[in-house]
């Protein structure tokens, strides 16, 4: 069997390369590095069963050979990322997809498309089943990432009615774990990186938005249930278990024994108040839950961030 991961640099996908080899697939990993890193795949390349072709997605990515699994997840998905590749974002969300797609129809292959919790904007109900079509600002800063992920829905949806493309989506809800980058702007990752410095820890507006966070391990198993699966979804994959934003601040001090004192800084337009995710559907149909406790989650990805920032010098504790 051979899976093709876009995206395969990033931080979801380069967990998706290393657990696939592992399972014994041949993997091949289309990235651009745009947001991933090449660190992220080091411990990969000299496996003979992984394959890198260095390209951007938006122009399309030749592949020899047979393709069993198209795992399509090349797109900037951290605010900070997005914000500042607006136009990326949204071109390979319809350009890339398309290509996956396509690639994925020649093949005979299934794929599955990494959507987001996003398609839901602002939520008006909660916890968010797959059945709810959201509230989107489509003109707002954050449209260019939502609206993305929603044509990339509709395009997957419309090759699997109109061409038989085997393919199913995801809803991914907030994912965290070792290899995000320390700066990307996301919130386990900035709230730990500032824990580790001993600098003010941000949380944005009073506080009180949740979101849900299911740990990397947790992520790739559903994702990989979903790929031997045979339904179109969207399926929502994500942890149930939600905390604000203020509690997670002070959950990560405690776990770093940090000192760093918690201020609050303005909300950025159009951030989501409140994130769970109905999981229902990943129950009944590929019969997935989270396992990971996120306390043991958020304590691998502090260890993890310790071992980086003891690499580059920088004091650990305060
Ligand atoms: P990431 O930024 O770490 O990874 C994305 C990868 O895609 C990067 O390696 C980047 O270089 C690559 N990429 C971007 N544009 C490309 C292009 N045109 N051609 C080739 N490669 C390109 O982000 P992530 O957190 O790993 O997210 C991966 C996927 O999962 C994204 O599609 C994202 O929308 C989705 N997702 C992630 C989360 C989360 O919490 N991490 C939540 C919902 C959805």
């Amino acid at each position: 069997m051979r899976a093709l991961v876009t995206g395969g640099a990033g931080f979801i996908g380069s967990h998706l390369c290393e657990r696939l080899l592992e399972i014994g697939y041949d993997v091949v990993c289309v990235d651009n590095f745009l947001t991933g890193s090449p660190g992220n795949i080091a411990h990969l390349v000299e496996n003979r069963r992984f394959e890198l072709i260095g390209c951007d997605l938006i122009r399309g990515v030749e592949v020899e050979g047979p393709v069993d699994a198209v795992l399509h997840f090349a797109s900037p998905a951290s605010p900070a990322d997005y914000l500042r590749h607006p136009l990326a974002t949204l071109r390979v969300g319809a350009e890339g997809t398309r290509h996956a797609l396509e690639l994925a129809a020649a093949k005979g292959a299934r794929l599955v498309l990494a959507s987001t919790s996003e398609s839901y904007g602002d939520p008006q109900v909660h916890p968010q089943p797959e059945s709810y079509w959201g509230n989107v600002n489509p003109v707002g800063p954050r449209s260019c990432y939502d609206e993305s992920k929603r044509y990339a829905e509709a395009l997957t949806a419309a090759y699997r009615r109109s061409r038989g493309t085997d393919a199913g989506i995801v809803r991914i809800f907030n994912t965290f774990g070792p290899r995000m980058r320390p700066g990307d702007g996301r919130v386990v990752p900035t709230l730990i990186r500032q824990a580790l410095e001993g600098s003010p820890m941000t949380v944005t507006g009073d506080g009180s938005q949740s979101r849900s966070l299911c740990y990397i391990d947790d992520l790739v198993d559903g994702v990989l249930r979903m790929l031997k699966a045979s339904i179109g979804g969207p399926v929502n994959l994500g942890n149930p278990h939600e905390v604000t934003m203020l509690e997670l601040a002070q959950w990560i001090r405690r776990l770093t024994g940090s000192r760093s004192e918690i201020v609050l800084v303005p909300l950025p337009t159009d951030d989501p108040q409140r994130r769970r995710p109905d999981i229902a559907l990943a129950a009944a149909e590929l019969g997935w839950q989270p396992r990971t406790p996120v306390e043991d989650g958020l304590l691998r990805t502090i260890a993890w961030f310790v071992e980086r920032v003891e690499d580059a010098g920088l004091p650990t504790m305060v």
